[in-house]
């Protein structure tokens, strides 16, 4: 199992859903985009209308499902959750869509993978709060126009790039997800430890947020992990010792990378030189999924710069290759 893995929400853990912040002020981080939605919401609210649609995009785990339902509590509405696989058909979103309430929150995660009849009934919805269903067969076939409640859809994916143009085109609101600092991430790892009430100093807060590439849902993973450990091995306080003695053990270095990233990085170094090397041939190398280097893996290693992209493929950073202790190959003074 990768305990680092920031994979898709649907993997979370129970606790997690008790760590979520309620409302904008604790939600940690992300200055920006906090200061437009309260600028969103309180318009909203000060017209009685619904909130513009939102797409929130970036990497798993930095809190879009969060925000969609801090969101829903700042507008005092309902919020209904699904995701893009499980609409299998036109009729599965005209059903949630149809039951929902004026001003209510539609919350498609993945949005991405919605397929592109399902897209065509959102269209609709999304401009005129309305549905066009076909009813009946062959020529008795017709279209039957449906008024729907002004509700405001959600979308969070982790890549914009894939959603089709109309479909993005019909948001109002775009809002990226950032990396969280080592500030931000220490401060929402002390916030986890007192909902789960355990004691610990800020060093190793800190160090548990440095080692959980910029996001918060590794964060408090390991911040779990390591509370099992200060009380197996301790007397229950996280101490930076016992802090950094269960984050060895859980094999995560200083830098937050774990066996598969090291793995990822050596087969580069080792088998490519370096690079430049194509994604697909880094997947192959290494026996996972393009795709799934591309989503989780790699982000964090292009944001701290230990990889960089270029025409003909993937390049190991000089940094890296310090990181990790290996001497650069000759001809690459770079
Ligand atoms: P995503 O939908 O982007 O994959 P989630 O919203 O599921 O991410 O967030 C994962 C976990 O991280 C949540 O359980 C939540 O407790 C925590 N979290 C995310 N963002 C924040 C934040 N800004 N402040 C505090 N905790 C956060």
């Amino acid at each position: 199992e990768r305990v680092i893995s920031s994979e898709i929400s649907n993997y979370d853990e129970p606790y997690e859903q008790s760590l979520r912040p309620q409302l904008l002020k604790q939600y940690i981080g992300q200055d920006k985009i906090k200061h437009n939605l309260e600028i969103f919401i309180e318009a909203a609210k000060m017209r009685s209308e619904s909130l513009d649609h939102c797409l929130l995009y970036g990497p798993p785990g930095l809190g879009k499902t969060t925000l969609a339902s801090v969101i829903a509590n700042e507008m005092d509405v309902q919020i209904r959750m699904t995701s893009g696989p499980a609409i299998e058909r036109p009729g599965d979103l005209a059903a949630i869509v149809s039951s929902l309430e004026p001003g209510d929150v539609l919350f498609i995660d993945e949005i991405h993978r919605l397929n592109r009849s399902i897209e065509e009934v959102l269209y609709p919805a999304m401009e005129d709060f309305c549905l066009d269903i076909v009813v009946g067969k062959g020529p008795a076939a017709r279209s039957v126009r449906l008024d729907l409640p002004p509700f405001t859809l959600i979308g969070a994916t982790t890549r914009a790039g894939s959603l089709s143009a109309p479909l993005r085109d019909r948001f109002g609101v775009l809002l990226r997800l950032d990396y969280y600092d080592e500030y931000a991430l220490t401060s929402i790892v002390e916030r986890s430890a007192e909902l789960f009430n355990a004691s610990i100093d800020y060093e190793s807060a800190g160090e548990i947020a440095r080692r959980s590439r910029g996001t918060p849902r590794i964060a408090n993973r390991l911040l779990k992990r390591v509370r099992d450990y200060a009380q197996v091995r301790g007397n229950g306080h996280i101490s930076l010792n016992l802090a950094t003695e269960a984050l060895e053990l859980l094999q995560v270095d200083p830098r937050g990378l774990d066996h598969i990233d090291h793995k990822l990085l050596m087969a580069m170094i080792e088998r490519f030189r370096g690079g430049p090397v194509g994604l697909d041939t880094i997947a192959a190398s290494i026996g996972e999924e393009s795709t799934t280097i591309e989503d989780v893996y790699e982000p964090y290693l292009l944001q701290i710069g230990f990889i960089q992209r270029s025409p003909r493929g993937r390049i190991v950073t000089p940094s890296a290759y310090e990181h990790l202790g290996m001497p650069l190959p000759i001809e690459r003074n770079d």
